[in-house]
């Protein structure tokens, strides 16, 4: 058997046949079922599906009903856009399909909130139209059986993944396959933990084989953090370095730490120590990780001829190299300063 109708055989068996939304096919209360399910569990849908239902019984009470009424009957089930939109467009089929769910894809897939996977179900289980879905259930199952690799976010993903998803579609039987890659996903192939042993995929599922169902699908990648850089001047006489305190608030505010240099190293050093240094070494650069940005160190070691007065700056401290190492300082500047000492 291929994929369609193992899964078929499989829904037929073991799958879910009594949810309240299946009693009939109506496409009204397919549709707010199909809106409820995104995003949450069955188990938790069933009662505000019910609920629902004597509030608002037929599609038009639902377009006559004001928003506070909708959003009262919504309340606790989470992601309020999708009673906001629900009521927008039973609305909008009120005014523009004279009441009546429409029948034509393109037509359900312009109402407020229903996306491509959503309309492809409605379609799928109300006129048995033969429309691929994609929705998260769907997306864990296609990349663990077929070895997908990226985040399904991706768009190139995305697409591999439509495709995949209409490759596999059974010529009869859609609304017993669409419940039935929808239940899979929901109830055995699972985030964490999958059930392999009952799964009717599990022959030939690729992630099972190659013990990757952990790490199928991927992980949304962590994103690029911006890169910022910095020169740090080691400015010293002998053993003593010279100290910066940080401004606060901001980035180590607080901290002693080394002065640092705008432009051009020498120009920096003598509007800091009225001098000259007398030599300019460039040492190892290092990379320090922020939450939010990645700093990238420059620092450079000046030696001064003499050690100047710092009178008129009460932020800036002549250290010896080795109290200065144990003094509050951040961690890149403690490394630079260990560095300095290990050399001389
Ligand atoms: Fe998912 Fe396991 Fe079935 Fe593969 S065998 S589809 S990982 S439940």
């Amino acid at each position: 058997m291929n994929f369609s109708q193992r899964l078929i055989e499989w829904q037929r068996i073991n799958g879910r046949h009594d949810l309240p939304w299946q009693l009939n096919r109506d496409p009204y209360r397919v549709w707010v079922s199909e809106i409820m399910l995104q995003q949450t569990q069955v188990g938790t849908v069933i009662p505000y599906f019910e609920r629902f239902m004597v509030r608002f019984p037929v599609l038009a009470a639902l377009a006559q009903a004001k928003e506070e009424e909708v959003l009262a009957c919504w309340a606790g089930l989470g992601y309020y856009a999708r009673g906001r939109n629900l009521h927008r467009a039973a609305r909008v089929i009120a005014e523009k399909h004279a009441g009546a769910f429409p029948r034509d894809f393109d037509q359900i897939v312009a109402l407020p909130g229903i996306g491509p996977s959503t309309a492809a179900a409605i379609s799928a289980f109300v006129y048995g139209e033969r429309r691929a879905i994609l929705d998260g259930n769907v997306k864990r199952v296609l990349t663990r059986m077929f070895g997908v690799d990226g985040w399904t976010g991706n768009k190139k993903v995305e697409n591999q993944l439509w495709r995949l998803s209409e490759s596999l579609l059974p010529e009869e039987d859609m609304e017993t396959y669409t419940q039935a890659v929808m239940d899979l996903g929901a109830t055995i192939c699972t985030r964490s933990s999958p059930k392999c042993q009952e799964c009717p995929l599990s022959i030939d599922c690729t992630a099972r084989r190659e013990n990757r169902t952990s790490s199928l699908p991927a992980a949304r990648p962590r994103k690029a953090l911006p890169e910022r850089s910095a020169t740090m001047l080691v400015i010293r006489h002998g053993r003593d370095v010279l100290l910066k305190k940080r401004p606060a608030p901001g980035i180590w505010g607080g901290l002693w730490s080394l002065p640092e240099a705008e432009a051009d190293s020498k120009e920096a050093c003598l509007q800091l120590t009225g001098q000259v240094p007398a030599s300019i070494i460039e040492m190892p650069r290092l990379n320090h990780v922020f939450t939010h940005f990645r700093l990238e160190i420059q620092p450079v070691m000046l030696t001064l001829k003499w050690l100047p007065q710092l009178v008129t700056d009460p932020n800036s401290i002549w250290m010896e190299l080795d109290d200065a190492i144990e003094a509050a300082i951040p961690k890149p500047v403690k490394s630079i300063l260990q560095t300095c000492a290990n050399a001389d």
